[in-house]
């Protein structure tokens, strides 16, 4: 059984290389041009506003400011959209990783016209384009613009888990590459996409960039200003705890860990995370 596993493990990575290669050499023929089915994306996008450090920008917002990026470490800026849920503006963070062959996208927005923002404001800013997006678990705030991309011919890729449970919550199916732990690289940077078992959600993922420490946590990790879980429909909240220590031990040495919500900050995230669901667990 393990072996049959490891075998369709093998080939699965195989599989994405060879993706990845292609996708590659794809874009740098495209050259960056402006995509000819991208007028819907003109229409929905609006003018953006820099923010600027010592002549250097480090935060691009939409002029209706429901997408926010901001830069937070060498080729790795945090995209953040909002949704009003009961009169409240809540945030939802994804990650936007700069690499030599296009920008790599975690998770996708909460919706298809936000998405749509999104790469309007990555293509005009950094002048690449979108090759690759992964979304980290079958929620709104993370699939609820896959659509979108797969409409702008971006590739989306999830876990199998995360595929079904999409399909099964109505949402477009990502392309099922992600099992096993694998490591790729796309123009230059490494990801690595790790799951850690059930959390915030049965199908949670993290991924890793081992060049820059960064950890992106998706909803398995509470933000620095989080004061409770937020979302629990899916959550086990036995195993949540246990899930998180295997982050911690895995990649304890982040420099950078991205929540699903809230503030960033460094390791320190993890242990906080720990606290607040054991805590609530206890009480
Ligand atoms: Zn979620």
């Amino acid at each position: 059984m393990k072996s049959r596993k490891q075998q369709s493990l093998y080939k699965k990575i195989a599989a994405l290389a060879l993706t990845m290669l292609v996708t590659a050499s794809l874009t740098a023929c495209s050259g960056g041009q402006t995509d000819p089915a991208s007028d819907t994306i003109k229409l929905q996008a609006m003018p953006t506003k820099l923010s600027s450090f010592s002549g250097l920008v480090t935060e691009i917002k939409s002029m209706d400011n429901k997408v926010i990026l901001k830069k937070a470490g060498k080729n790795v800026w945090i995209h953040t959209s909002y949704k009003s849920i009961n009169g409240n503006k809540v945030p939802a963070n994804g990650l936007i990783v700069q690499t030599k062959q296009g920008i790599v996208l975690l998770d996708a927005t909460w919706s298809d016209k936000l998405a749509g923002q999104l790469v309007h404001m990555i293509e005009s800013y950094f002048k690449q384009k979108v090759v690759l997006a992964i979304v980290t678990h079958a929620h709104e705030d993370r699939m609820g613009g896959v659509s979108g991309l797969i409409e702008r011919d971006i590739e989306v890729r999830s876990t199998d888990m995360t595929a079904r449970l999409a399909k099964e919550a109505g949402y477009a199916e990502p392309n099922a590459f992600l099992d096993g732990e694998p490591q790729f690289m796309v123009g230059g940077t490494q990801f690595e996409v790790f799951y850690p078992g059930e959390g915030h959600g049965k199908d949670n993922v993290v991924v890793w960039l081992p060049q820059t420490n960064t950890l992106f946590g998706g909803c398995l990790v509470l933000g620095q200003d989080a004061k409770a879980l937020g979302n629990v429909a899916d959550a086990n909240m036995a195993e949540w705890p246990e899930s998180l220590l295997r982050v911690k031990h895995k990649y304890g040495q982040a420099k950078l860990v991205v929540p699903g919500h809230g503030k960033w900050g460094n390791a320190g995230l993890l242990n906080r995370s720990i606290e607040l669901v054991s805590k609530s667990n206890n009480t």
